[in-house]
């Protein structure tokens, strides 16, 4: 049987599956699924299916598997690191059709919604009920529930809050056979047995595929504040980190950027600079509470006003977004100005201002057209290293930069995930040992590696 009858039989298969509108061949329809935002990864796909129903993802899995057809699962492709984008004959499975969202259970402080709802969604109801979904990014209006299970997502409010793991209270999942594996009771005590869901979290599509999801919530917070600061060094934002920890018992995020980060974001988005002097480094302060936490914030900014150079403070909502925005547009900044190389790492928190200074020099002596871009998450040690300059598929800065990563004792994936970015370097941050567990679950799990191959593990 020719490639082409082959790929006819499995279109015309999954079309009676899941009805052909949701088979996409034609090249048109299928762009939107293989690349990704970055610009980085692109790659052509078989098809591209999109099941509405966990038993239509098990479907589409059974068929693609009884002719060995890889899968690479995607939910709003908004990932880093090229996790979701087909390789050359792998079918596309989206799970954005999934995409219903339940009531609130008040009392558990629980929420149960299919893969394909967005984070926003989540958050929108939960507000709704007094609660809150405490995982908070900025791709919040597409990154989906399954996206952010699948990569263990971390985001702003990961110091406080912990990652997206934390908040998972149980889910469902269809596997490489088909079969379905449902933990959706949501018990918050439940020893019987390995933590399957937690085997789920952050395994990037590579053990199963998840289909649905029982979310813990967080009593929401509803006053907040958010502060802007800005310092000669980071060294020095670390004694505002210091008395935000003392003071502030409502502090919930520090997000910094540098110089060259608020330069590149004012230009492109044509804000007008915070402040009347460009500064080293800039953190964006939150801090949210049942009563106004502004005086908090205040007493801790006080604690710290030596390091201080300068500092803005907004309540009200559209203030507070427009503080966000300088530290949020970053992204969206960086690719209008080319393919940038994105190496989210987390290094030992007192290390980080070593770490960005070997970042610099060595990034610039080895390439010296690159531009180096850092900003991240002040609390945890998570820096994202944005390079620009080097053609996307040449490997020189990354290996540079995740080498220098090790060297710190660092993981080369803070909360991106490892996908096909930084699959050659998981030895760098995973023992023999870890890597062989690994393998034996993938293997174990997905023998015919159908689901996401190339991901992880090489
Ligand atoms: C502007 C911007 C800001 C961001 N900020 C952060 C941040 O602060 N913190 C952070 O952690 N991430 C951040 N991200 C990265 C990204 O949004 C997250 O990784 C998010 O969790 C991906 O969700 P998604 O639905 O878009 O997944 P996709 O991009 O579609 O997929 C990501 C990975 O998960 C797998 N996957 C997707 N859905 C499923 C599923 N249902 N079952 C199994 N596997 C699945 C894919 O195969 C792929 O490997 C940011 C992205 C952007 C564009």
């Amino acid at each position: 049987m020719s490639q082409i009858e082959l790929d006819q039989g499995l279109a015309d298969e999954l079309a009676e599956a899941i009805g052909a509108e949701h088979v996409l061949v034609d090249p048109d329809l299928r762009a939107g699924f293989e690349h990704d935002l970055t610009g980085r990864f692109d790659g052509q796909a078989l098809l591209v299916a999109r099941p509405a129903t966990s038993d239509e993802v098990s479907r589409v899995v059974r068929l693609c598997g009884k002719r060995g057809v890889p899968i690479a699962v995607q939910g709003g492709n908004t990932g880093m690191v090229g996790g979701a984008i087909p390789r050359p004959g792998e079918v596309v499975l989206s799970l954005v059709r999934l995409d219903d969202l339940g009531p609130v259970d008040t009392l558990a402080q629980q929420v149960e919604c299919g893969a394909g709802v967005t984070l926003e969604r989540v958050q929108e109801r939960a507000r709704e009920a007094g609660l809150d979904f405490p995982v908070d990014f900025a791709a919040r209006g597409s990154a989906t529930i399954g996206g952010l299970i699948a990569t263990n997502a971390g985001g702003s409010l990961a110091a406080r809050y912990g990652m997206t793991r934390a908040w998972v209270a149980g889910l469902e999942a269809v596997l490489a056979d088909g079969s379905i594996m449902r933990r959706l009771r949501g018990l918050l005590k439940d020893n019987a047995g390995y933590d399957l869901t937690g085997l789920l979290v952050g395994s990037e599509g590579t053990l199963g595929i998840v289909t649905r999801a029982r979310l813990r919530l967080t009593p929401l917070l509803p006053a907040r504040a958010v502060g802007l600061f800005a310092f000669a060094s980071i060294e020095d934002a670390f004694a505002l980190l210091d008395a935000l920890r003392a003071r502030a018992p409502s502090f919930q995020a520090a997000d910094y950027l540098h110089r060259e980060g608020m330069e590149l974001v004012c230009t492109h988005r044509g804000f007008p600079q915070p402040f009347r002097e460009l500064h080293d480094t800039y953190v964006v302060v939150e801090c949210a509470g049942q009563d106004d936490p502004t005086d908090e914030l205040g007493e801790a900014a006080a604690l710290a006003e030596d390091a201080i150079l300068d500092s803005a403070i907004a309540t009200d909502a559209d203030g507070r977004r427009a503080l966000w925005a300088y530290r949020e547009s970053h992204n969206e900044s960086l690719s209008s100005r080319g393919v940038p190389h994105k190496m989210d790492v987390t290094v030992p928190l007192a290390s980080v201002p070593s770490f960005e200074r070997d970042v610099r020099s060595e990034v610039v002596a080895a390439l010296p057209d690159a531009e180096v871009f850092l900003y991240g998450h002040l609390g945890d040690g998570n820096v994202h290293v944005n390079v620009l300059g080097p053609p996307p598929d040449d490997r020189t800065v990354d290996d540079l930069v995740l080498r220098i990563v090790a060297h710190y004792g660092g993981s080369i994936s803070a909360e991106h995930g490892v996908g096909v970015a930084k699959a050659r370097w998981l030895s760098l941050t995973r023992d023999d040992a870890e890597i062989a567990m690994m393998r034996a679950i993938k293997r174990a799990l997905d023998p015919q590696s159908l689901l996401n191959p190339g991901r992880i593990l090489v």
